[in-house]
């Protein structure tokens, strides 16, 4: 038994052997087979690589790989070569970190993690810029793919430079010339050998009005006009290579163009024209232009009378002749008195259609041999040759006349006033620039004169000017130096003894001067219209300072501000004015008096009275100020809502001496109460003055008896004594 298991062991032991020997048999083989295998897919392997390492050293490009797994980089001989880095300074990621831009690298970095993120297979392809090793700056065009493992990591990417630096430069000087062919003003046609059009850029399209598929591969003889030139310049070019002269071209209407046109020939390697660069100039266009310029620089586009350059060379050649012959010679300056009422108040295009027919009058009234020119802005100049003074008055006068008479426009009959000065060579000046200095300063004293006047220039007038320039310039320092304060004079209720408002009046401290009143520059501002933006100020001091007082928590009073008539020229400026100051303080229309004097009344409020009427009904309270001393008549104190007159000092001053100032002031009192009104007697000095005053019925008072005007800081001080001398019972 035991024997029969042993040979049946014995037989399993063999066969597990044969099965052993087999298996080993079969790995050994399956081992060969696959290392050769493996050996044959190396060697294919590189086989491919070399034929793409060729391929690509053969294109000039370098090689890299990139092996994501452990980190290494392996750059091909070229790569270096490229770069002019050994192996040792150029061998990873690091080392391209080194010779790359910063953001090249940051955003090719980026880019690839990307691509490799997405499990991306197709080419990957940047540009790049990298510093070589003797410091220059190559455009790199990298292309790179990815191979990833079977569970979509990537495992190697690699790929190739190019260094693409002298292609960029190339096709960048490609991109500048086309650049320059299409945007140039100069029109530019290319044909080539066989006379047909290749290529035209925009500016000869336009010269000729054709569009651009009308005329590319037609022939150029096509759009010739008549072939005159082009025996011509086929010789030169044959014989010089280029040609320049006019040729006659036709337009895509038909007609013929003259163009400027210079034709250079391409040849190819051998000597034949490849093509024919003709660049052509509109010469009629140039003309055109210089003679636009010309005349905008010699004459006013408005009126199109010469201009004040061209007067310089036309007064010369008058004064040599005048000189020469001994002749005299007249220069009158003409200037709207109202223009800029009319332009702020009708609008620049009327001002515009005004000075058009200023100038038509003006020239049509001068004689043949008169020079007018615009000055600039509503002043115009004419220059009179052979004229005596007496002749220049006459004439001057007579367009001075021409110029004051209605005009229409846009339907409307509109007053216009003019003014004008002279002087006469050789008399008054023998140059140009005194003669028409004189001539102005001729106008300032028509215009002082009121306007609609003539006048023949004075030696005396010339000091006045320079005063009252000297002046005017100060003045607009001290606006921009806030130089101006205000004070103020307190006005009082006679029967309650107690303060009803104070006047705000304007000072100026003046440097070098001290404080000056308002008496000695209030006329020059006006004049000068520089009351605007000082009247502006004044409005947003009072308003600031009624406001401080009201907080500071004083017994109510007003403060009255004068106006002048002039800030009311324009509708709703002064208005839209006062109420921005007096939101921006938080003042009401009780806190304020407007005083406008009586002047005004009558010259100026004849425009301003509808903005008047605006603040009228808006609450304000109007005060007509020098009562009886502008003959205003009692119509517009009825019509108007005014609330107070002011009776001139002129009449309280002699109230005591003067029976009839006296009748006036006790007149004057029964009729502003007879309307209803307020009145108040400026200038009270004396007890006295102010008790008759009270005996004929005037509420309010104002004068030295009780103050000067005060500094800001002095009224509340004023009001506590005033206050402390009120009489007990009175
Ligand atoms: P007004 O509005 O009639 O002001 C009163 C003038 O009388 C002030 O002269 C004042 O100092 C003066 N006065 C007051 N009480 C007496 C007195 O008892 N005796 C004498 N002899 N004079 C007295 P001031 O300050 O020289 O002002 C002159 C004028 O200047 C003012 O006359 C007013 O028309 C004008 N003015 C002042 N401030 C302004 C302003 O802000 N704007 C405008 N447009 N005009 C102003
Ligand atoms: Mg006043
Ligand atoms: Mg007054």
């Amino acid at each position: 038994m035991v024997w029969a298991l042993w040979k049946a062991w014995q037989g399993v032991e063999l066969i597990l052997l044969g099965v052993a020997i087999v298996a080993a048999f079969t790995s050994i083989v399956l081992a060969t087979w696959s290392l050769r295998r493996q050996k044959r897919v190396a060697r294919e392997l590189d086989v491919s690589r070399e034929r793409y390492m060729l391929a690509a050293e053969g294109a000039n490009d370098g090689i890299w790989d990139f092996d994501v797994v452990n980190g290494r980089m392996y750059f091909s001989p070229r790569v270096h070569q490229m770069l002019g880095y050994d192996e040792s300074e150029l061998s990873g990621p690091a080392d391209l970190e080194r010779i790359m831009s910063p953001e090249d690298y940051e955003s090719a970095r980026a880019a690839l993690f990307a691509h490799m993120e997405a499990g991306r297979t197709d080419e990957l392809r940047r540009l790049m810029r990298m510093r070589t090793r003797d410091g220059r700056v190559l455009t790199i065009l990298a292309r790179s793919v990815t191979k990833y493992a079977a569970d979509g990591s990537p495992l190697r990417t690699a790929g190739s430079y190019t260094d693409i630096t002298e292609r960029l430069g190339d096709e960048r000087q490609l991109q500048l010339a086309a650049s320059v062919f299409e945007a140039g003003s100069d029109g530019i046609v290319i044909s080539d050998a066989h006379d047909r059009i290749v290529s035209v850029n925009s500016a000869f399209l336009g010269m000729l009005g054709y569009s651009r598929d009308e005329l590319v591969g037609r022939r150029l003889r096509d759009i010739l006009d008549g072939n005159g030139n082009l025996q011509e310049h086929d010789a030169a070019l044959r014989d010089t290579g280029s040609w320049s002269g006019d040729l006659a071209w036709r337009r895509h209407n038909g007609e013929a163009k003259s163009l400027n046109s210079s034709v250079v020939a391409v040849r190819d390697a051998i000597g034949d024209v490849m093509f024919r660069i003709h660049v052509c100039i509109d010469t009629a266009e140039l003309r055109y232009a210089q003679a636009r310029i010309r005349h905008l620089a010699y004459f006013d586009s408005l009126t199109g009378l010469p201009n004040r350059t061209h007067l310089r060379g036309q007064f010369e050649q008058a004064l040599a002749t005048a000189r020469h012959t001994g002749q005299e010679l007249a220069v009158a300056f003409f200037d709207l008195d109202n223009f800029k009422e009319i332009n702020d108040t009708a609008g620049h295009s009327v001002g515009d259609d005004v000075i058009c027919a200023a100038a038509q009058r003006l020239g049509k009234g001068m004689r043949e041999d008169d020079i007018l020119c615009r000055f600039g802005g509503d002043e115009f100049l004419l220059l009179m040759p052979n004229t005596s003074a007496t002749q220049a008055e006459t004439l001057v006068g007579s367009l001075v006349e021409q110029l004051c008479k209605p005009v229409e426009i846009e339907g409307r009959m509109l007053d216009i006033a003019g003014s004008a000065g002279f002087s006469m060579f050789p008399e008054d000046a023998l140059d140009a620039e005194n003669l028409v200095r004189q001539a102005d300063t001729a106008l300032f004293r028509a215009k002082e004169e009121g306007g609609n006047n003539v006048q023949r220039f004075r030696p005396w007038m010339g000091e006045a000017v320079s005063w009252r320039h000297d002046m005017q310039a100060a003045l607009r320092v001290a606006i921009v130096r806030s130089q101006f304060i205000l004070r103020y004079q307190p006005i009082i209720d006679v029967r309650g003894r107690r303060v009803a408002g104070v006047e705000a009046l304007l000072y100026w401290n003046r440097p070098g001067m001290g404080v000056v009143g308002p008496a000695t520059f209030i006329n020059l501002a006006e004049e000068s219209r520089l009351i605007e933006p000082i009247g502006a100020w004044v409005v947003r001091e009072a308003c600031r300072q009624a406001a401080a007082w009201k907080r500071a928590g004083l017994p109510p009073f007003y403060v009255a501000i004068n106006v002048s008539g002039q800030q009311l020229r324009v509708i709703g400026k002064f208005q839209q004015h006062l109420v921005a100051a007096m939101r921006e303080h938080g003042v009401a229309t009780d806190d304020l008096v407007l005083e406008i004097t009586e002047r005004h009344f009558v010259q100026d409020v004849k425009g301003g009275l509808p903005e008047l009427e605006n603040l009228t009904t808006g609450g304000m309270r109007v005060a007509v100020d020098d009562f009886g001393t502008g003959y205003s008549n009692l119509e517009s104190l009825k019509n108007l809502t005014v609330d107070q007159i002011k009776i001139d000092r002129t009449f309280v001053r002699n109230l005591m001496t003067e029976v009839g100032d006296r009748a006036i002031v006790k007149s004057i009192i029964a009729l502003g109460r007879g309307l209803g009104l307020q009145v108040v007697a400026e200038g009270v000095e004396s007890a006295e003055q102010e008790r008759l005053l009270r005996e004929f019925g005037c509420d309010l008072v104002q004068g030295y008896l009780y103050a000067r005007p005060l500094a800001a800081a002095d009224v509340p001080v004023f009001l506590d004594s005033l206050r402390s001398k009120v009489p007990a019972g009175d």
